[in-house]
Parts: structure tokens; sequence; C-alpha cells
């Protein structure tokens, strides 16, 4: 991809960010760019990090440890986020300790056991978001909506997991409008574990190339984009 093609598209969805957070009454420092660079080469990375892109997603493992063994945290004047953005397999959860920023799809007790040991072996701490399913049949993914103060109890005792909000993935839609209740029902849920979440507002990780408006309308602090910055893929 030419490095100016990716200038103009980062460059709009920045546009787009900043007039969807400020139709809503929001600052545009609250709603946080993740881009999502799974299946695009370390190159894209770099270029997007050149341009002043921080944060990047990855949802295979194999590939995250990849790039971060290759491009690590960036340099001082291009630091790079590592976010893990969809399902990790349990056996799996060793190779993101120390490598990931944020986790976003923490979306079973075993899981979070796991991590809670691979964390305290490694005397190290994570940031995490709990995936909730509020599409119903489209995710395999996610906790129930129904079952998510009873998931927040299970994990009480991890110390080493902090909990710092929702994530969702909404249904596929022709109409991003569709999807505005799935968004809402998300926020409304976060305000429910308001107080066992660290940080003083939950963060909510929802909405993607179609539909990141409506999300940063209904709340959304991190949005995750991938082909609308790097092209499909
Ligand atoms: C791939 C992916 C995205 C980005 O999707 P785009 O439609 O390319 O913006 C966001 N979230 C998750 C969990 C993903 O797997």
């Amino acid at each position: 991809m030419q490095a100016n093609t990716l200038k103009e598209r980062l460059d709009a969805i920045h546009d787009r960010i900043a007039a969807a957070a400020s139709t809503s009454g929001r600052e545009v420092a609250d709603v946080h760019l993740i881009a999502v660079s799974k299946t695009f080469p370390e190159e894209a990375i770099v270029a997007a990090s050149a341009l002043g892109q921080r944060a990047f997603g990855e949802n295979k493992v194999q590939e995250l440890v990849r790039k971060t063994n290759a491009l690590g945290r960036g340099t001082e004047a291009n630091p790079l986020e590592w976010h893990h953005i969809g399902h990790l397999q349990r056996n799996k959860a060793k190779d993101i300790v120390g490598r990931v920023d944020l986790l976003h799809a923490l979306d079973s007790h075993r899981l979070g056991q796991e991590l809670q040991k691979r964390l305290a072996a490694a005397d190290s701490y994570l940031d995490c978001l709990i995936q909730v399913n509020v599409s119903g049949e489209y995710s395999k993914f996610g906790i129930d909506p129904a079952a998510l103060d009873a998931f927040v109890d299970t994990l009480s005792d991890y110390d080493r997991l902090r909990i710092r909000g929702l994530m969702t993935l909404a249904s596929p839609a022709e109409d991003p409008e569709q999807v505005r209740p799935e968004m809402a029902h998300l926020r409304c849920l976060s305000e429910g574990i308001a107080d066992r979440c660290t940080g003083q507002q939950p963060l909510l990780s929802m909405g993607m190339s179609g539909d990141f408006e409506v999300a940063i309308s209904e709340g959304a602090t991190h949005v995750r984009i991938g082909s609308a910055i790097f092209g499909s893929r």
C-alpha cells in the first residue's frame, strides 16, 4: 500500500472519529483508535506508527508474538501499544503475558484462571475487558449478559487481572443503526459493573470499520478499525 494512501485513510478515520465524538458531545481524547493490523505485515504497522498511530490490535497469538518480537514497544518517538482483540485459547494464555497492554476478550472462567496463574508466575498484571455477547446468535464467544454479574464475581479472587470494562462484537449489519441497541446494551451493562472495574470509568471496546460512529455515540472508548485503515483482508 502507498504511504500516502495509508495517511489519507488514517486522516479520514481521525476526522470521522472527531465528528462522531463532537456530535454526541464527547471529548475526542476519550475515544482511542486501535488499528487492527491482523493479517497485515509488520511494514504496515511501521508505516502507521510513523504517522503517529500508537495502538495496534491482533487476534492470533502466533502473529502477535511474531510482530511483538520484531517491533517490541516501538521507539521513543513512536511507541507501540498492543491489544489482543479476539478469542484467546486457554493454552495460548501464557504467550501473551508481558506482550499485551489490554486483553479485549476475557470470555471464560477457565481463561481467567489460566491467566491468573501465568501472570502470578511472571509477577505481572493484565488489564482486561470482558467480552459480552449482546448480539445473541451471531457470536460464538462472550458472556451472556444475564450471567455477567456472576462472572465478574468468579474473577474477584484473581488479583492479577484488572477488569477495566467490556467489549463486544456487534452483529454484522448493512445499516450500522441496526446495531445501536446492542451497543447501548453493552454500555448499560458496563454501568452495572462500574464499581467492580479498575479505573474511573469502565472502558467500552466496540465499533469496527462499518459501525464505529454509532459505537462512539453510544459511548465507545476503544474502536477497533482494520479494513478502513489497512484495506480489505
Ligand atoms: C478483525 C476485527 C476487527 C476489525 O474489523 P474491520 O471490519 O476490519 O474494521 C475488530 N474487532 C475484532 C475482534 C476483529 O477480529
